[in-house]
């Protein structure tokens, strides 16, 4: 069967040159007569490709020296619970603000909660978030130990336009959908995170960027695996890391590079997801969920008329090779993932499908 366009939310497409070079590489990883999956964490073919994936991230998104990168297991999800034990302790009063723009952002709320004071300084919650609330520096508290946002809401299809302004309190992003796909200034941050199934490789590893001074002060309770500080001075071998899953995240790098870097793939990014808001804006039944200045370039949710409508155009879709196209329940409908694995071509092949289906039903 030739390979599909795959609009999956995660885990996602990856490059069809590093499932290649993978492919080629799964006997014998370069004249270690072993795979990957069976090499020793502390060898020195392992070592080599853990330090590249670093020295390749850290290139790649322009991170500062005074920034420390781990990377971990547990997915984001893990992360919502890292990052409270970890700074929530920073203050006297252990609080924290979160700005709740979907299910995910309530997820790291509601783990928050455990450990400290959560304010939701705003929330999209009342259109069923879609859209990016506006935020100003006197909406956070200058007392808080941090500030959470997440740049990029996975299931609704919106993302944030410009980062809010939180004066001295750190900011600490949920990058999940959108690392790598666009620029950032990792200055901007405290802490980012990411796990890896949308935009960087296999699900399994977690990408955590934080700034040094933020080290260290976790909660007593913390257990030994959830501590930062551990991880930082073990370069991310305390256990055992996701070996495998971190060996394809560093071919990624090495592809993402390849192609130019964050820069120009936001640029393919720009492109690949106006072709499709295009369509939608002028088509007669399909529609766009999300208002316009905070529509996602990673995630697009689009619905037609009628739930009918709905399932004969996933189905169809299917069965042309684009797969995966089921929304969300909360939103229902469509959603199309196009991250940056996903060529131009697959939402080409989107957007002519979806004309076609237009014409045979309007
Ligand atoms: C997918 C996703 C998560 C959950 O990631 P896991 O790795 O499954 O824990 C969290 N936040 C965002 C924004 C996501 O897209």
């Amino acid at each position: 069967m030739p390979r599909v366009y795959n609009f999956s939310a995660g885990p996602s497409m990856l490059p069809e040159e590093v499932l290649k070079t993978a492919a080629s590489e799964m006997l014998d990883y370069q004249n270690t007569g072993t795979s990957v999956m069976e090499m020793s964490h502390r060898s020195n073919a392992f070592i080599a490709i853990a330090k590249d994936a670093e020295t390749l991230l850290r290139e790649l998104m322009e991170i500062p020296e005074n920034y420390k990168v781990l990377f971990l297991q547990g997915g984001a999800s893990t992360q919502f619970a890292m990052v409270p034990l970890n700074l929530m302790g920073r203050k006297e009063g252990k609080k924290a603000d979160f700005v709740n723009t979907g299910m995910w952002s309530k997820k790291a709320i509601g783990e928050a909660k455990k450990f400290g004071t959560v304010k939701v300084v705003a929330t999209s919650e009342d259109k069923n978030f879609n859209y990016i609330p506006t935020l100003t520096k006197d909406m956070f508290d200058p007392q808080a130990s941090y500030a959470h946002i997440t740049t990029n809401n996975t299931i609704f299809g919106t993302r944030y336009r410009e980062l809010p302004d939180t004066g001295d309190v750190p900011l600490v992003a949920d990058m999940s959908s959108n690392i790598l796909s666009e620029r950032y200034d990792v200055s901007k941050f405290g802490v980012i995170y990411a796990g890896a199934q949308k935009n960087i490789g296999p699900a399994g590893v977690t990408i955590v960027i934080i700034r040094e001074d933020l080290l260290g002060g976790e909660l007593d309770i913390t257990p030994t695996m959830l501590g930062y500080k551990v991880h930082v001075e073990n370069e991310s071998m305390y256990n055992t890391p996701p070996c495998y899953p971190l060996y394809v995240a560093k071919l990624v790098f090495d592809w993402l590079k390849a192609k130019g870097g964050v820069a120009a793939m936001q640029k393919v990014n720009e492109e690949k997801a106006a072709m499709l808001y295009e369509f939608l804006d002028g088509s007669k039944i399909f529609k766009g969920t999300v208002e316009k200045e905070y529509r996602s370039l990673m995630n697009v949710p689009f619905v037609l008329p009628s739930d009918d409508l709905n399932g004969a155009f996933v189905k169809q879709a299917t069965a042309a090779g684009l797969i995966n196209l089921k929304g969300h329940r909360s939103v229902g409908g469509m959603r199309a993932s196009i991250y940056n694995a996903m060529p131009v071509e697959g939402v080409r092949a989107l957007v002519e499908f979806m004309k076609e289906f237009e014409s045979k039903n309007s």
